[in-house]
């Protein structure tokens, strides 16, 4: 049978967006359902057909080769497929489905299918500091986890023996019940919806298939990562219930506060304290950045509080993009510890400056403009 074009299955122009693709297979997913039309082949092959075109069209690559080549340009049996209802459950849905229908049906991690639960997603809460952050860092991290119990291989059965399709629900996971006119879907209280009883459990894991254990990962953290920011490891978090897949792990990092540099996005600023003599006559002094000190002109009559702006000295984002800046922002020191000498030095200056007749602090007569303002207007 010829397939047929993937926008019509969706009911959607060509240009479409995502959020439009993503609202027209939700609604004809919802009406398709085989939870909501059991034994229903038409409505199986509508919800499969509908599963496919949104597979392809919901990833802009594949759409692209979609679109220049037709059917031709995609093959979904080599990118995980459409999928069938293996195993007689209805939880063997790709990626595809569970970032729409994660929330709406519960995860079934493969019950039926895979004999168990899908182990437990973990999040490990990881700080580095704001160098490690920036250049990228590999670090050692142990986390607690349930791992595949090694006595009985992940089954739960006692070695020697295996687990036997259970005898409520024919190893399905799902029961169906009778309600006046309705026919509704549990999960098998026999077997918890896994498909399997086991007769004789494995000493060591309690016919859990699974043990709490404590293991050591080296996590990759790329350059550029800030607070917030997750990483996912894939199948590293829990192992499932009786072969089913791990959980992912997932790393979340946390930036501690640095000495010298606060982030802002990808821009790092600073503070740099500077004499009173250079911010006079200008002059140059020497600047803190990630790799090393580098050197950083100030003009003369430089104000307390101007920034300076020190262009790719900041932050390579990690999702790409510009490198970001380093902002110095000046503080005048107000020389202290002066020796009788340098008070008359000072005084002379201040003298000098008084009889000069010029103006000589810019901020100081605009403030005292404001305040006669001020003071007339009383
Ligand atoms: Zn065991
Ligand atoms: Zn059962």
């Amino acid at each position: 049978m010829a397939k047929r074009d993937y926008y019509e299955v969706l009911g959607v122009n060509r240009d479409a967006s995502e959020e439009d693709i993503k609202k027209a297979y939700r609604k004809l997913a919802m009406k398709h359902h085989p939870d909501r039309n059991p034994d229903n082949p038409k409505a199986e092959e509508h919800f499969k057909e509908a599963k496919e075109a949104y597979e392809i069209l919901s990833d802009a690559q594949k759409r692209g080769a979609y679109d220049q080549y037709g059917h031709a340009g995609v093959d979904p049996s080599a990118a995980g497929g459409p999928g069938g209802f293996g195993g007689g459950g209805f939880g063997d849905f790709g990626d595809a489905f569970g970032d729409i229908f994660g929330d709406m049906f519960g995860r079934r991690g493969g019950a039926g299918a895979q004999g168990g639960q899908r182990g437990a997603d973990l999040r490990y809460n990881l700080e580095i500091t704001l160098e490690e952050a920036c250049a990228g860092t590999e670090q050692k991290i142990r986390i607690p986890v349930y791992v595949a119990c090694t006595d009985c291989s992940g089954s739960g059965a006692k070695k020697g023996s295996s687990p036997v399709t259970c005898g409520m629900c024919h190893g399905h996971g799902q029961v169906r019940m009778q309600q006046g006119f309705f026919t509704v879907q549990q999960t098998c209280p026999t077997c918890h919806g896994s498909g399997k009883q086991i007769k004789d459990p494995c000493g060591k894991c309690h016919g859990q298939g699974r043990v709490r254990d404590e293991k050591t990962l080296s996590a990759k953290i790329p350059a550029g990562v800030d607070t917030g920011d997750r990483i996912r490891l894939s199948g590293e978090g829990e192992a499932g219930q009786m072969g089913a897949p791990s959980g992912d792990l997932y790393i979340e990092i946390h930036v501690k506060t640095h000495a010298i540099f606060s982030r802002d996005g990808a821009n790092l600023s600073c503070e740099v304290p500077i004499s009173f003599v250079t911010a006079c006559l200008g002059g140059e002094i020497e600047v803190p950045t990630l790799d090393g000190k580098v050197l950083l002109k100030i003009p003369a009559e430089t104000q307390t509080g101007k920034s300076f702006r020190l262009r790719g000295k900041g932050v390579k984002p990690v999702r790409g993009g510009a490198v970001g800046d380093l902002i110095c922002k000046v503080q005048i020191e107000t020389p202290v510890n002066l020796t009788a000498e340098q008070k008359t030095l000072v005084e002379n200056l201040g003298e000098s400056l008084s009889n000069s007749g010029k103006h000589h602090s810019p901020q100081e007569s605009s403030w005292l403009d404001s305040l006669k303002h001020f003071f007339t207007k009383g």
